[in-house]
C-alpha cells in the first residue's frame, strides 16, 4: 500500500487523540503532508469514523488541486478543505491537529482570541492566540476563517468548536495541540478568579526572541 507508513503515523496520532483526551470518539482530525504518484497532497482521516476502528486504507490521499472524492467508500474528512489551504498557504505545515479538546473548545465559545495572560501563549508564534469566526463545519467560508487566524501563528481556536494547530512533523502538531488546551485550562481558570493581570506587548516581544531557542526534542 502507498504511504504506509505515514498512513499508520496517522493512525497512531488518531488514536492519542482519544487517549490524550484531546478529542473524544470521532470529533477532530488528522493529516500529513505527502505525495502519491508524484501528486502533491495531503493524506487525511476519513470523516465520521471512530478512531479505534481505523485501518491504513481507511486514511484518504487527497492532491492539493483536488475536490472532494465522490468515487471511493470513505471520503475524507469533512474538513479538508482548511487542511489543504493551510498546506498551500504554509510551506512550514507538514501536519495538522485540529481537536474539540474540551477548555478550548469551552474558550472558543467566547470568540475572542487569548490574550498574554501567560507567556506560553507566544508558543502559537505572537503574542496572542487568535480564534477563527464561526462558520458551520466543513465550508469553505470555515477554511477562509481558520487561514485568517493563522496570519503568522501556527495555532487558533475556532469559534464554537475547537482549536487546530500545525507543525513541521505530526509529533510537533500534535504537542502543540496539547500546549494549547492546557492554556485554555489554565485561562478557564484565571477568569474564574477575575481579570487576569495581561503582559505587556514589550514583555511578549522579550519571550517570543527567547522562544526561538526553547525546544531542545
Ligand atoms: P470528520 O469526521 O468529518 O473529520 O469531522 C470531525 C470534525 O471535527 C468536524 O469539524
Ligand atoms: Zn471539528
Amino acid at each position: 500500500m502507498k504511504n504506509l507508513d505515514q498512513r499508520n503515523q496517522i493512525i497512531e496520532y488518531s488514536l492519542k487523540l482519544n487517549s490524550t483526551n484531546l478529542s473524544p470518539l470521532r470529533s477532530g482530525n488528522i493529516s500529513l503532508r505527502g505525495t502519491e504518484d508524484d501528486i502533491e497532497g495531503y493524506l487525511i482521516t476519513p470523516s465520521g469514523k471512530k478512531y479505534e476502528t481505523l485501518k491504513p486504507e481507511d486514511i484518504v490521499f487527497m492532491g492539493l488541486n483536488e475536490d472532494e472524492k465522490n468515487d471511493q467508500t470513505n471520503k475524507p474528512s469533512s474538513e479538508w478543505r482548511f487542511h489543504r489551504d493551510i498546506y498551500t498557504n504554509k510551506k512550514e505545515a507538514n501536519a495538522i491537529v485540529h481537536a474539540h479538546s474540551p477548555h478550548a473548545t469551552a474558550v472558543s465559545s467566547h470568540g475572542k482570541p487569548i490574550p498574554p495572560f501567560h507567556y506560553m501563549i507566544a508558543l502559537a508564534g505572537g503574542d496572542d492566540i487568535k480564534c477563527a469566526d464561526y462558520a458551520t463545519f466543513g465550508t469553505e467560508q470555515l477554511s477562509k476563517n481558520v487561514i485568517r487566524a493563522l496570519e503568522n501563528r501556527s495555532a487558533c481556536l475556532m469559534s464554537n468548536h475547537g482549536q487546530v494547530a500545525f507543525g513541521k512533523n505530526l509529533e510537533d502538531a500534535f504537542e502543540l495541540a496539547q500546549e494549547i488546551e492546557n492554556i485554555c485550562h489554565q485561562y478557564t481558570i484565571a477568569l474564574k478568579l477575575g481579570q487576569p493581570k495581561i503582559l505587556s506587548f514589550k514583555e511578549m516581544k522579550k519571550v517570543l526572541d527567547k522562544a526561538k531557542n526553547y525546544k531542545k526534542g
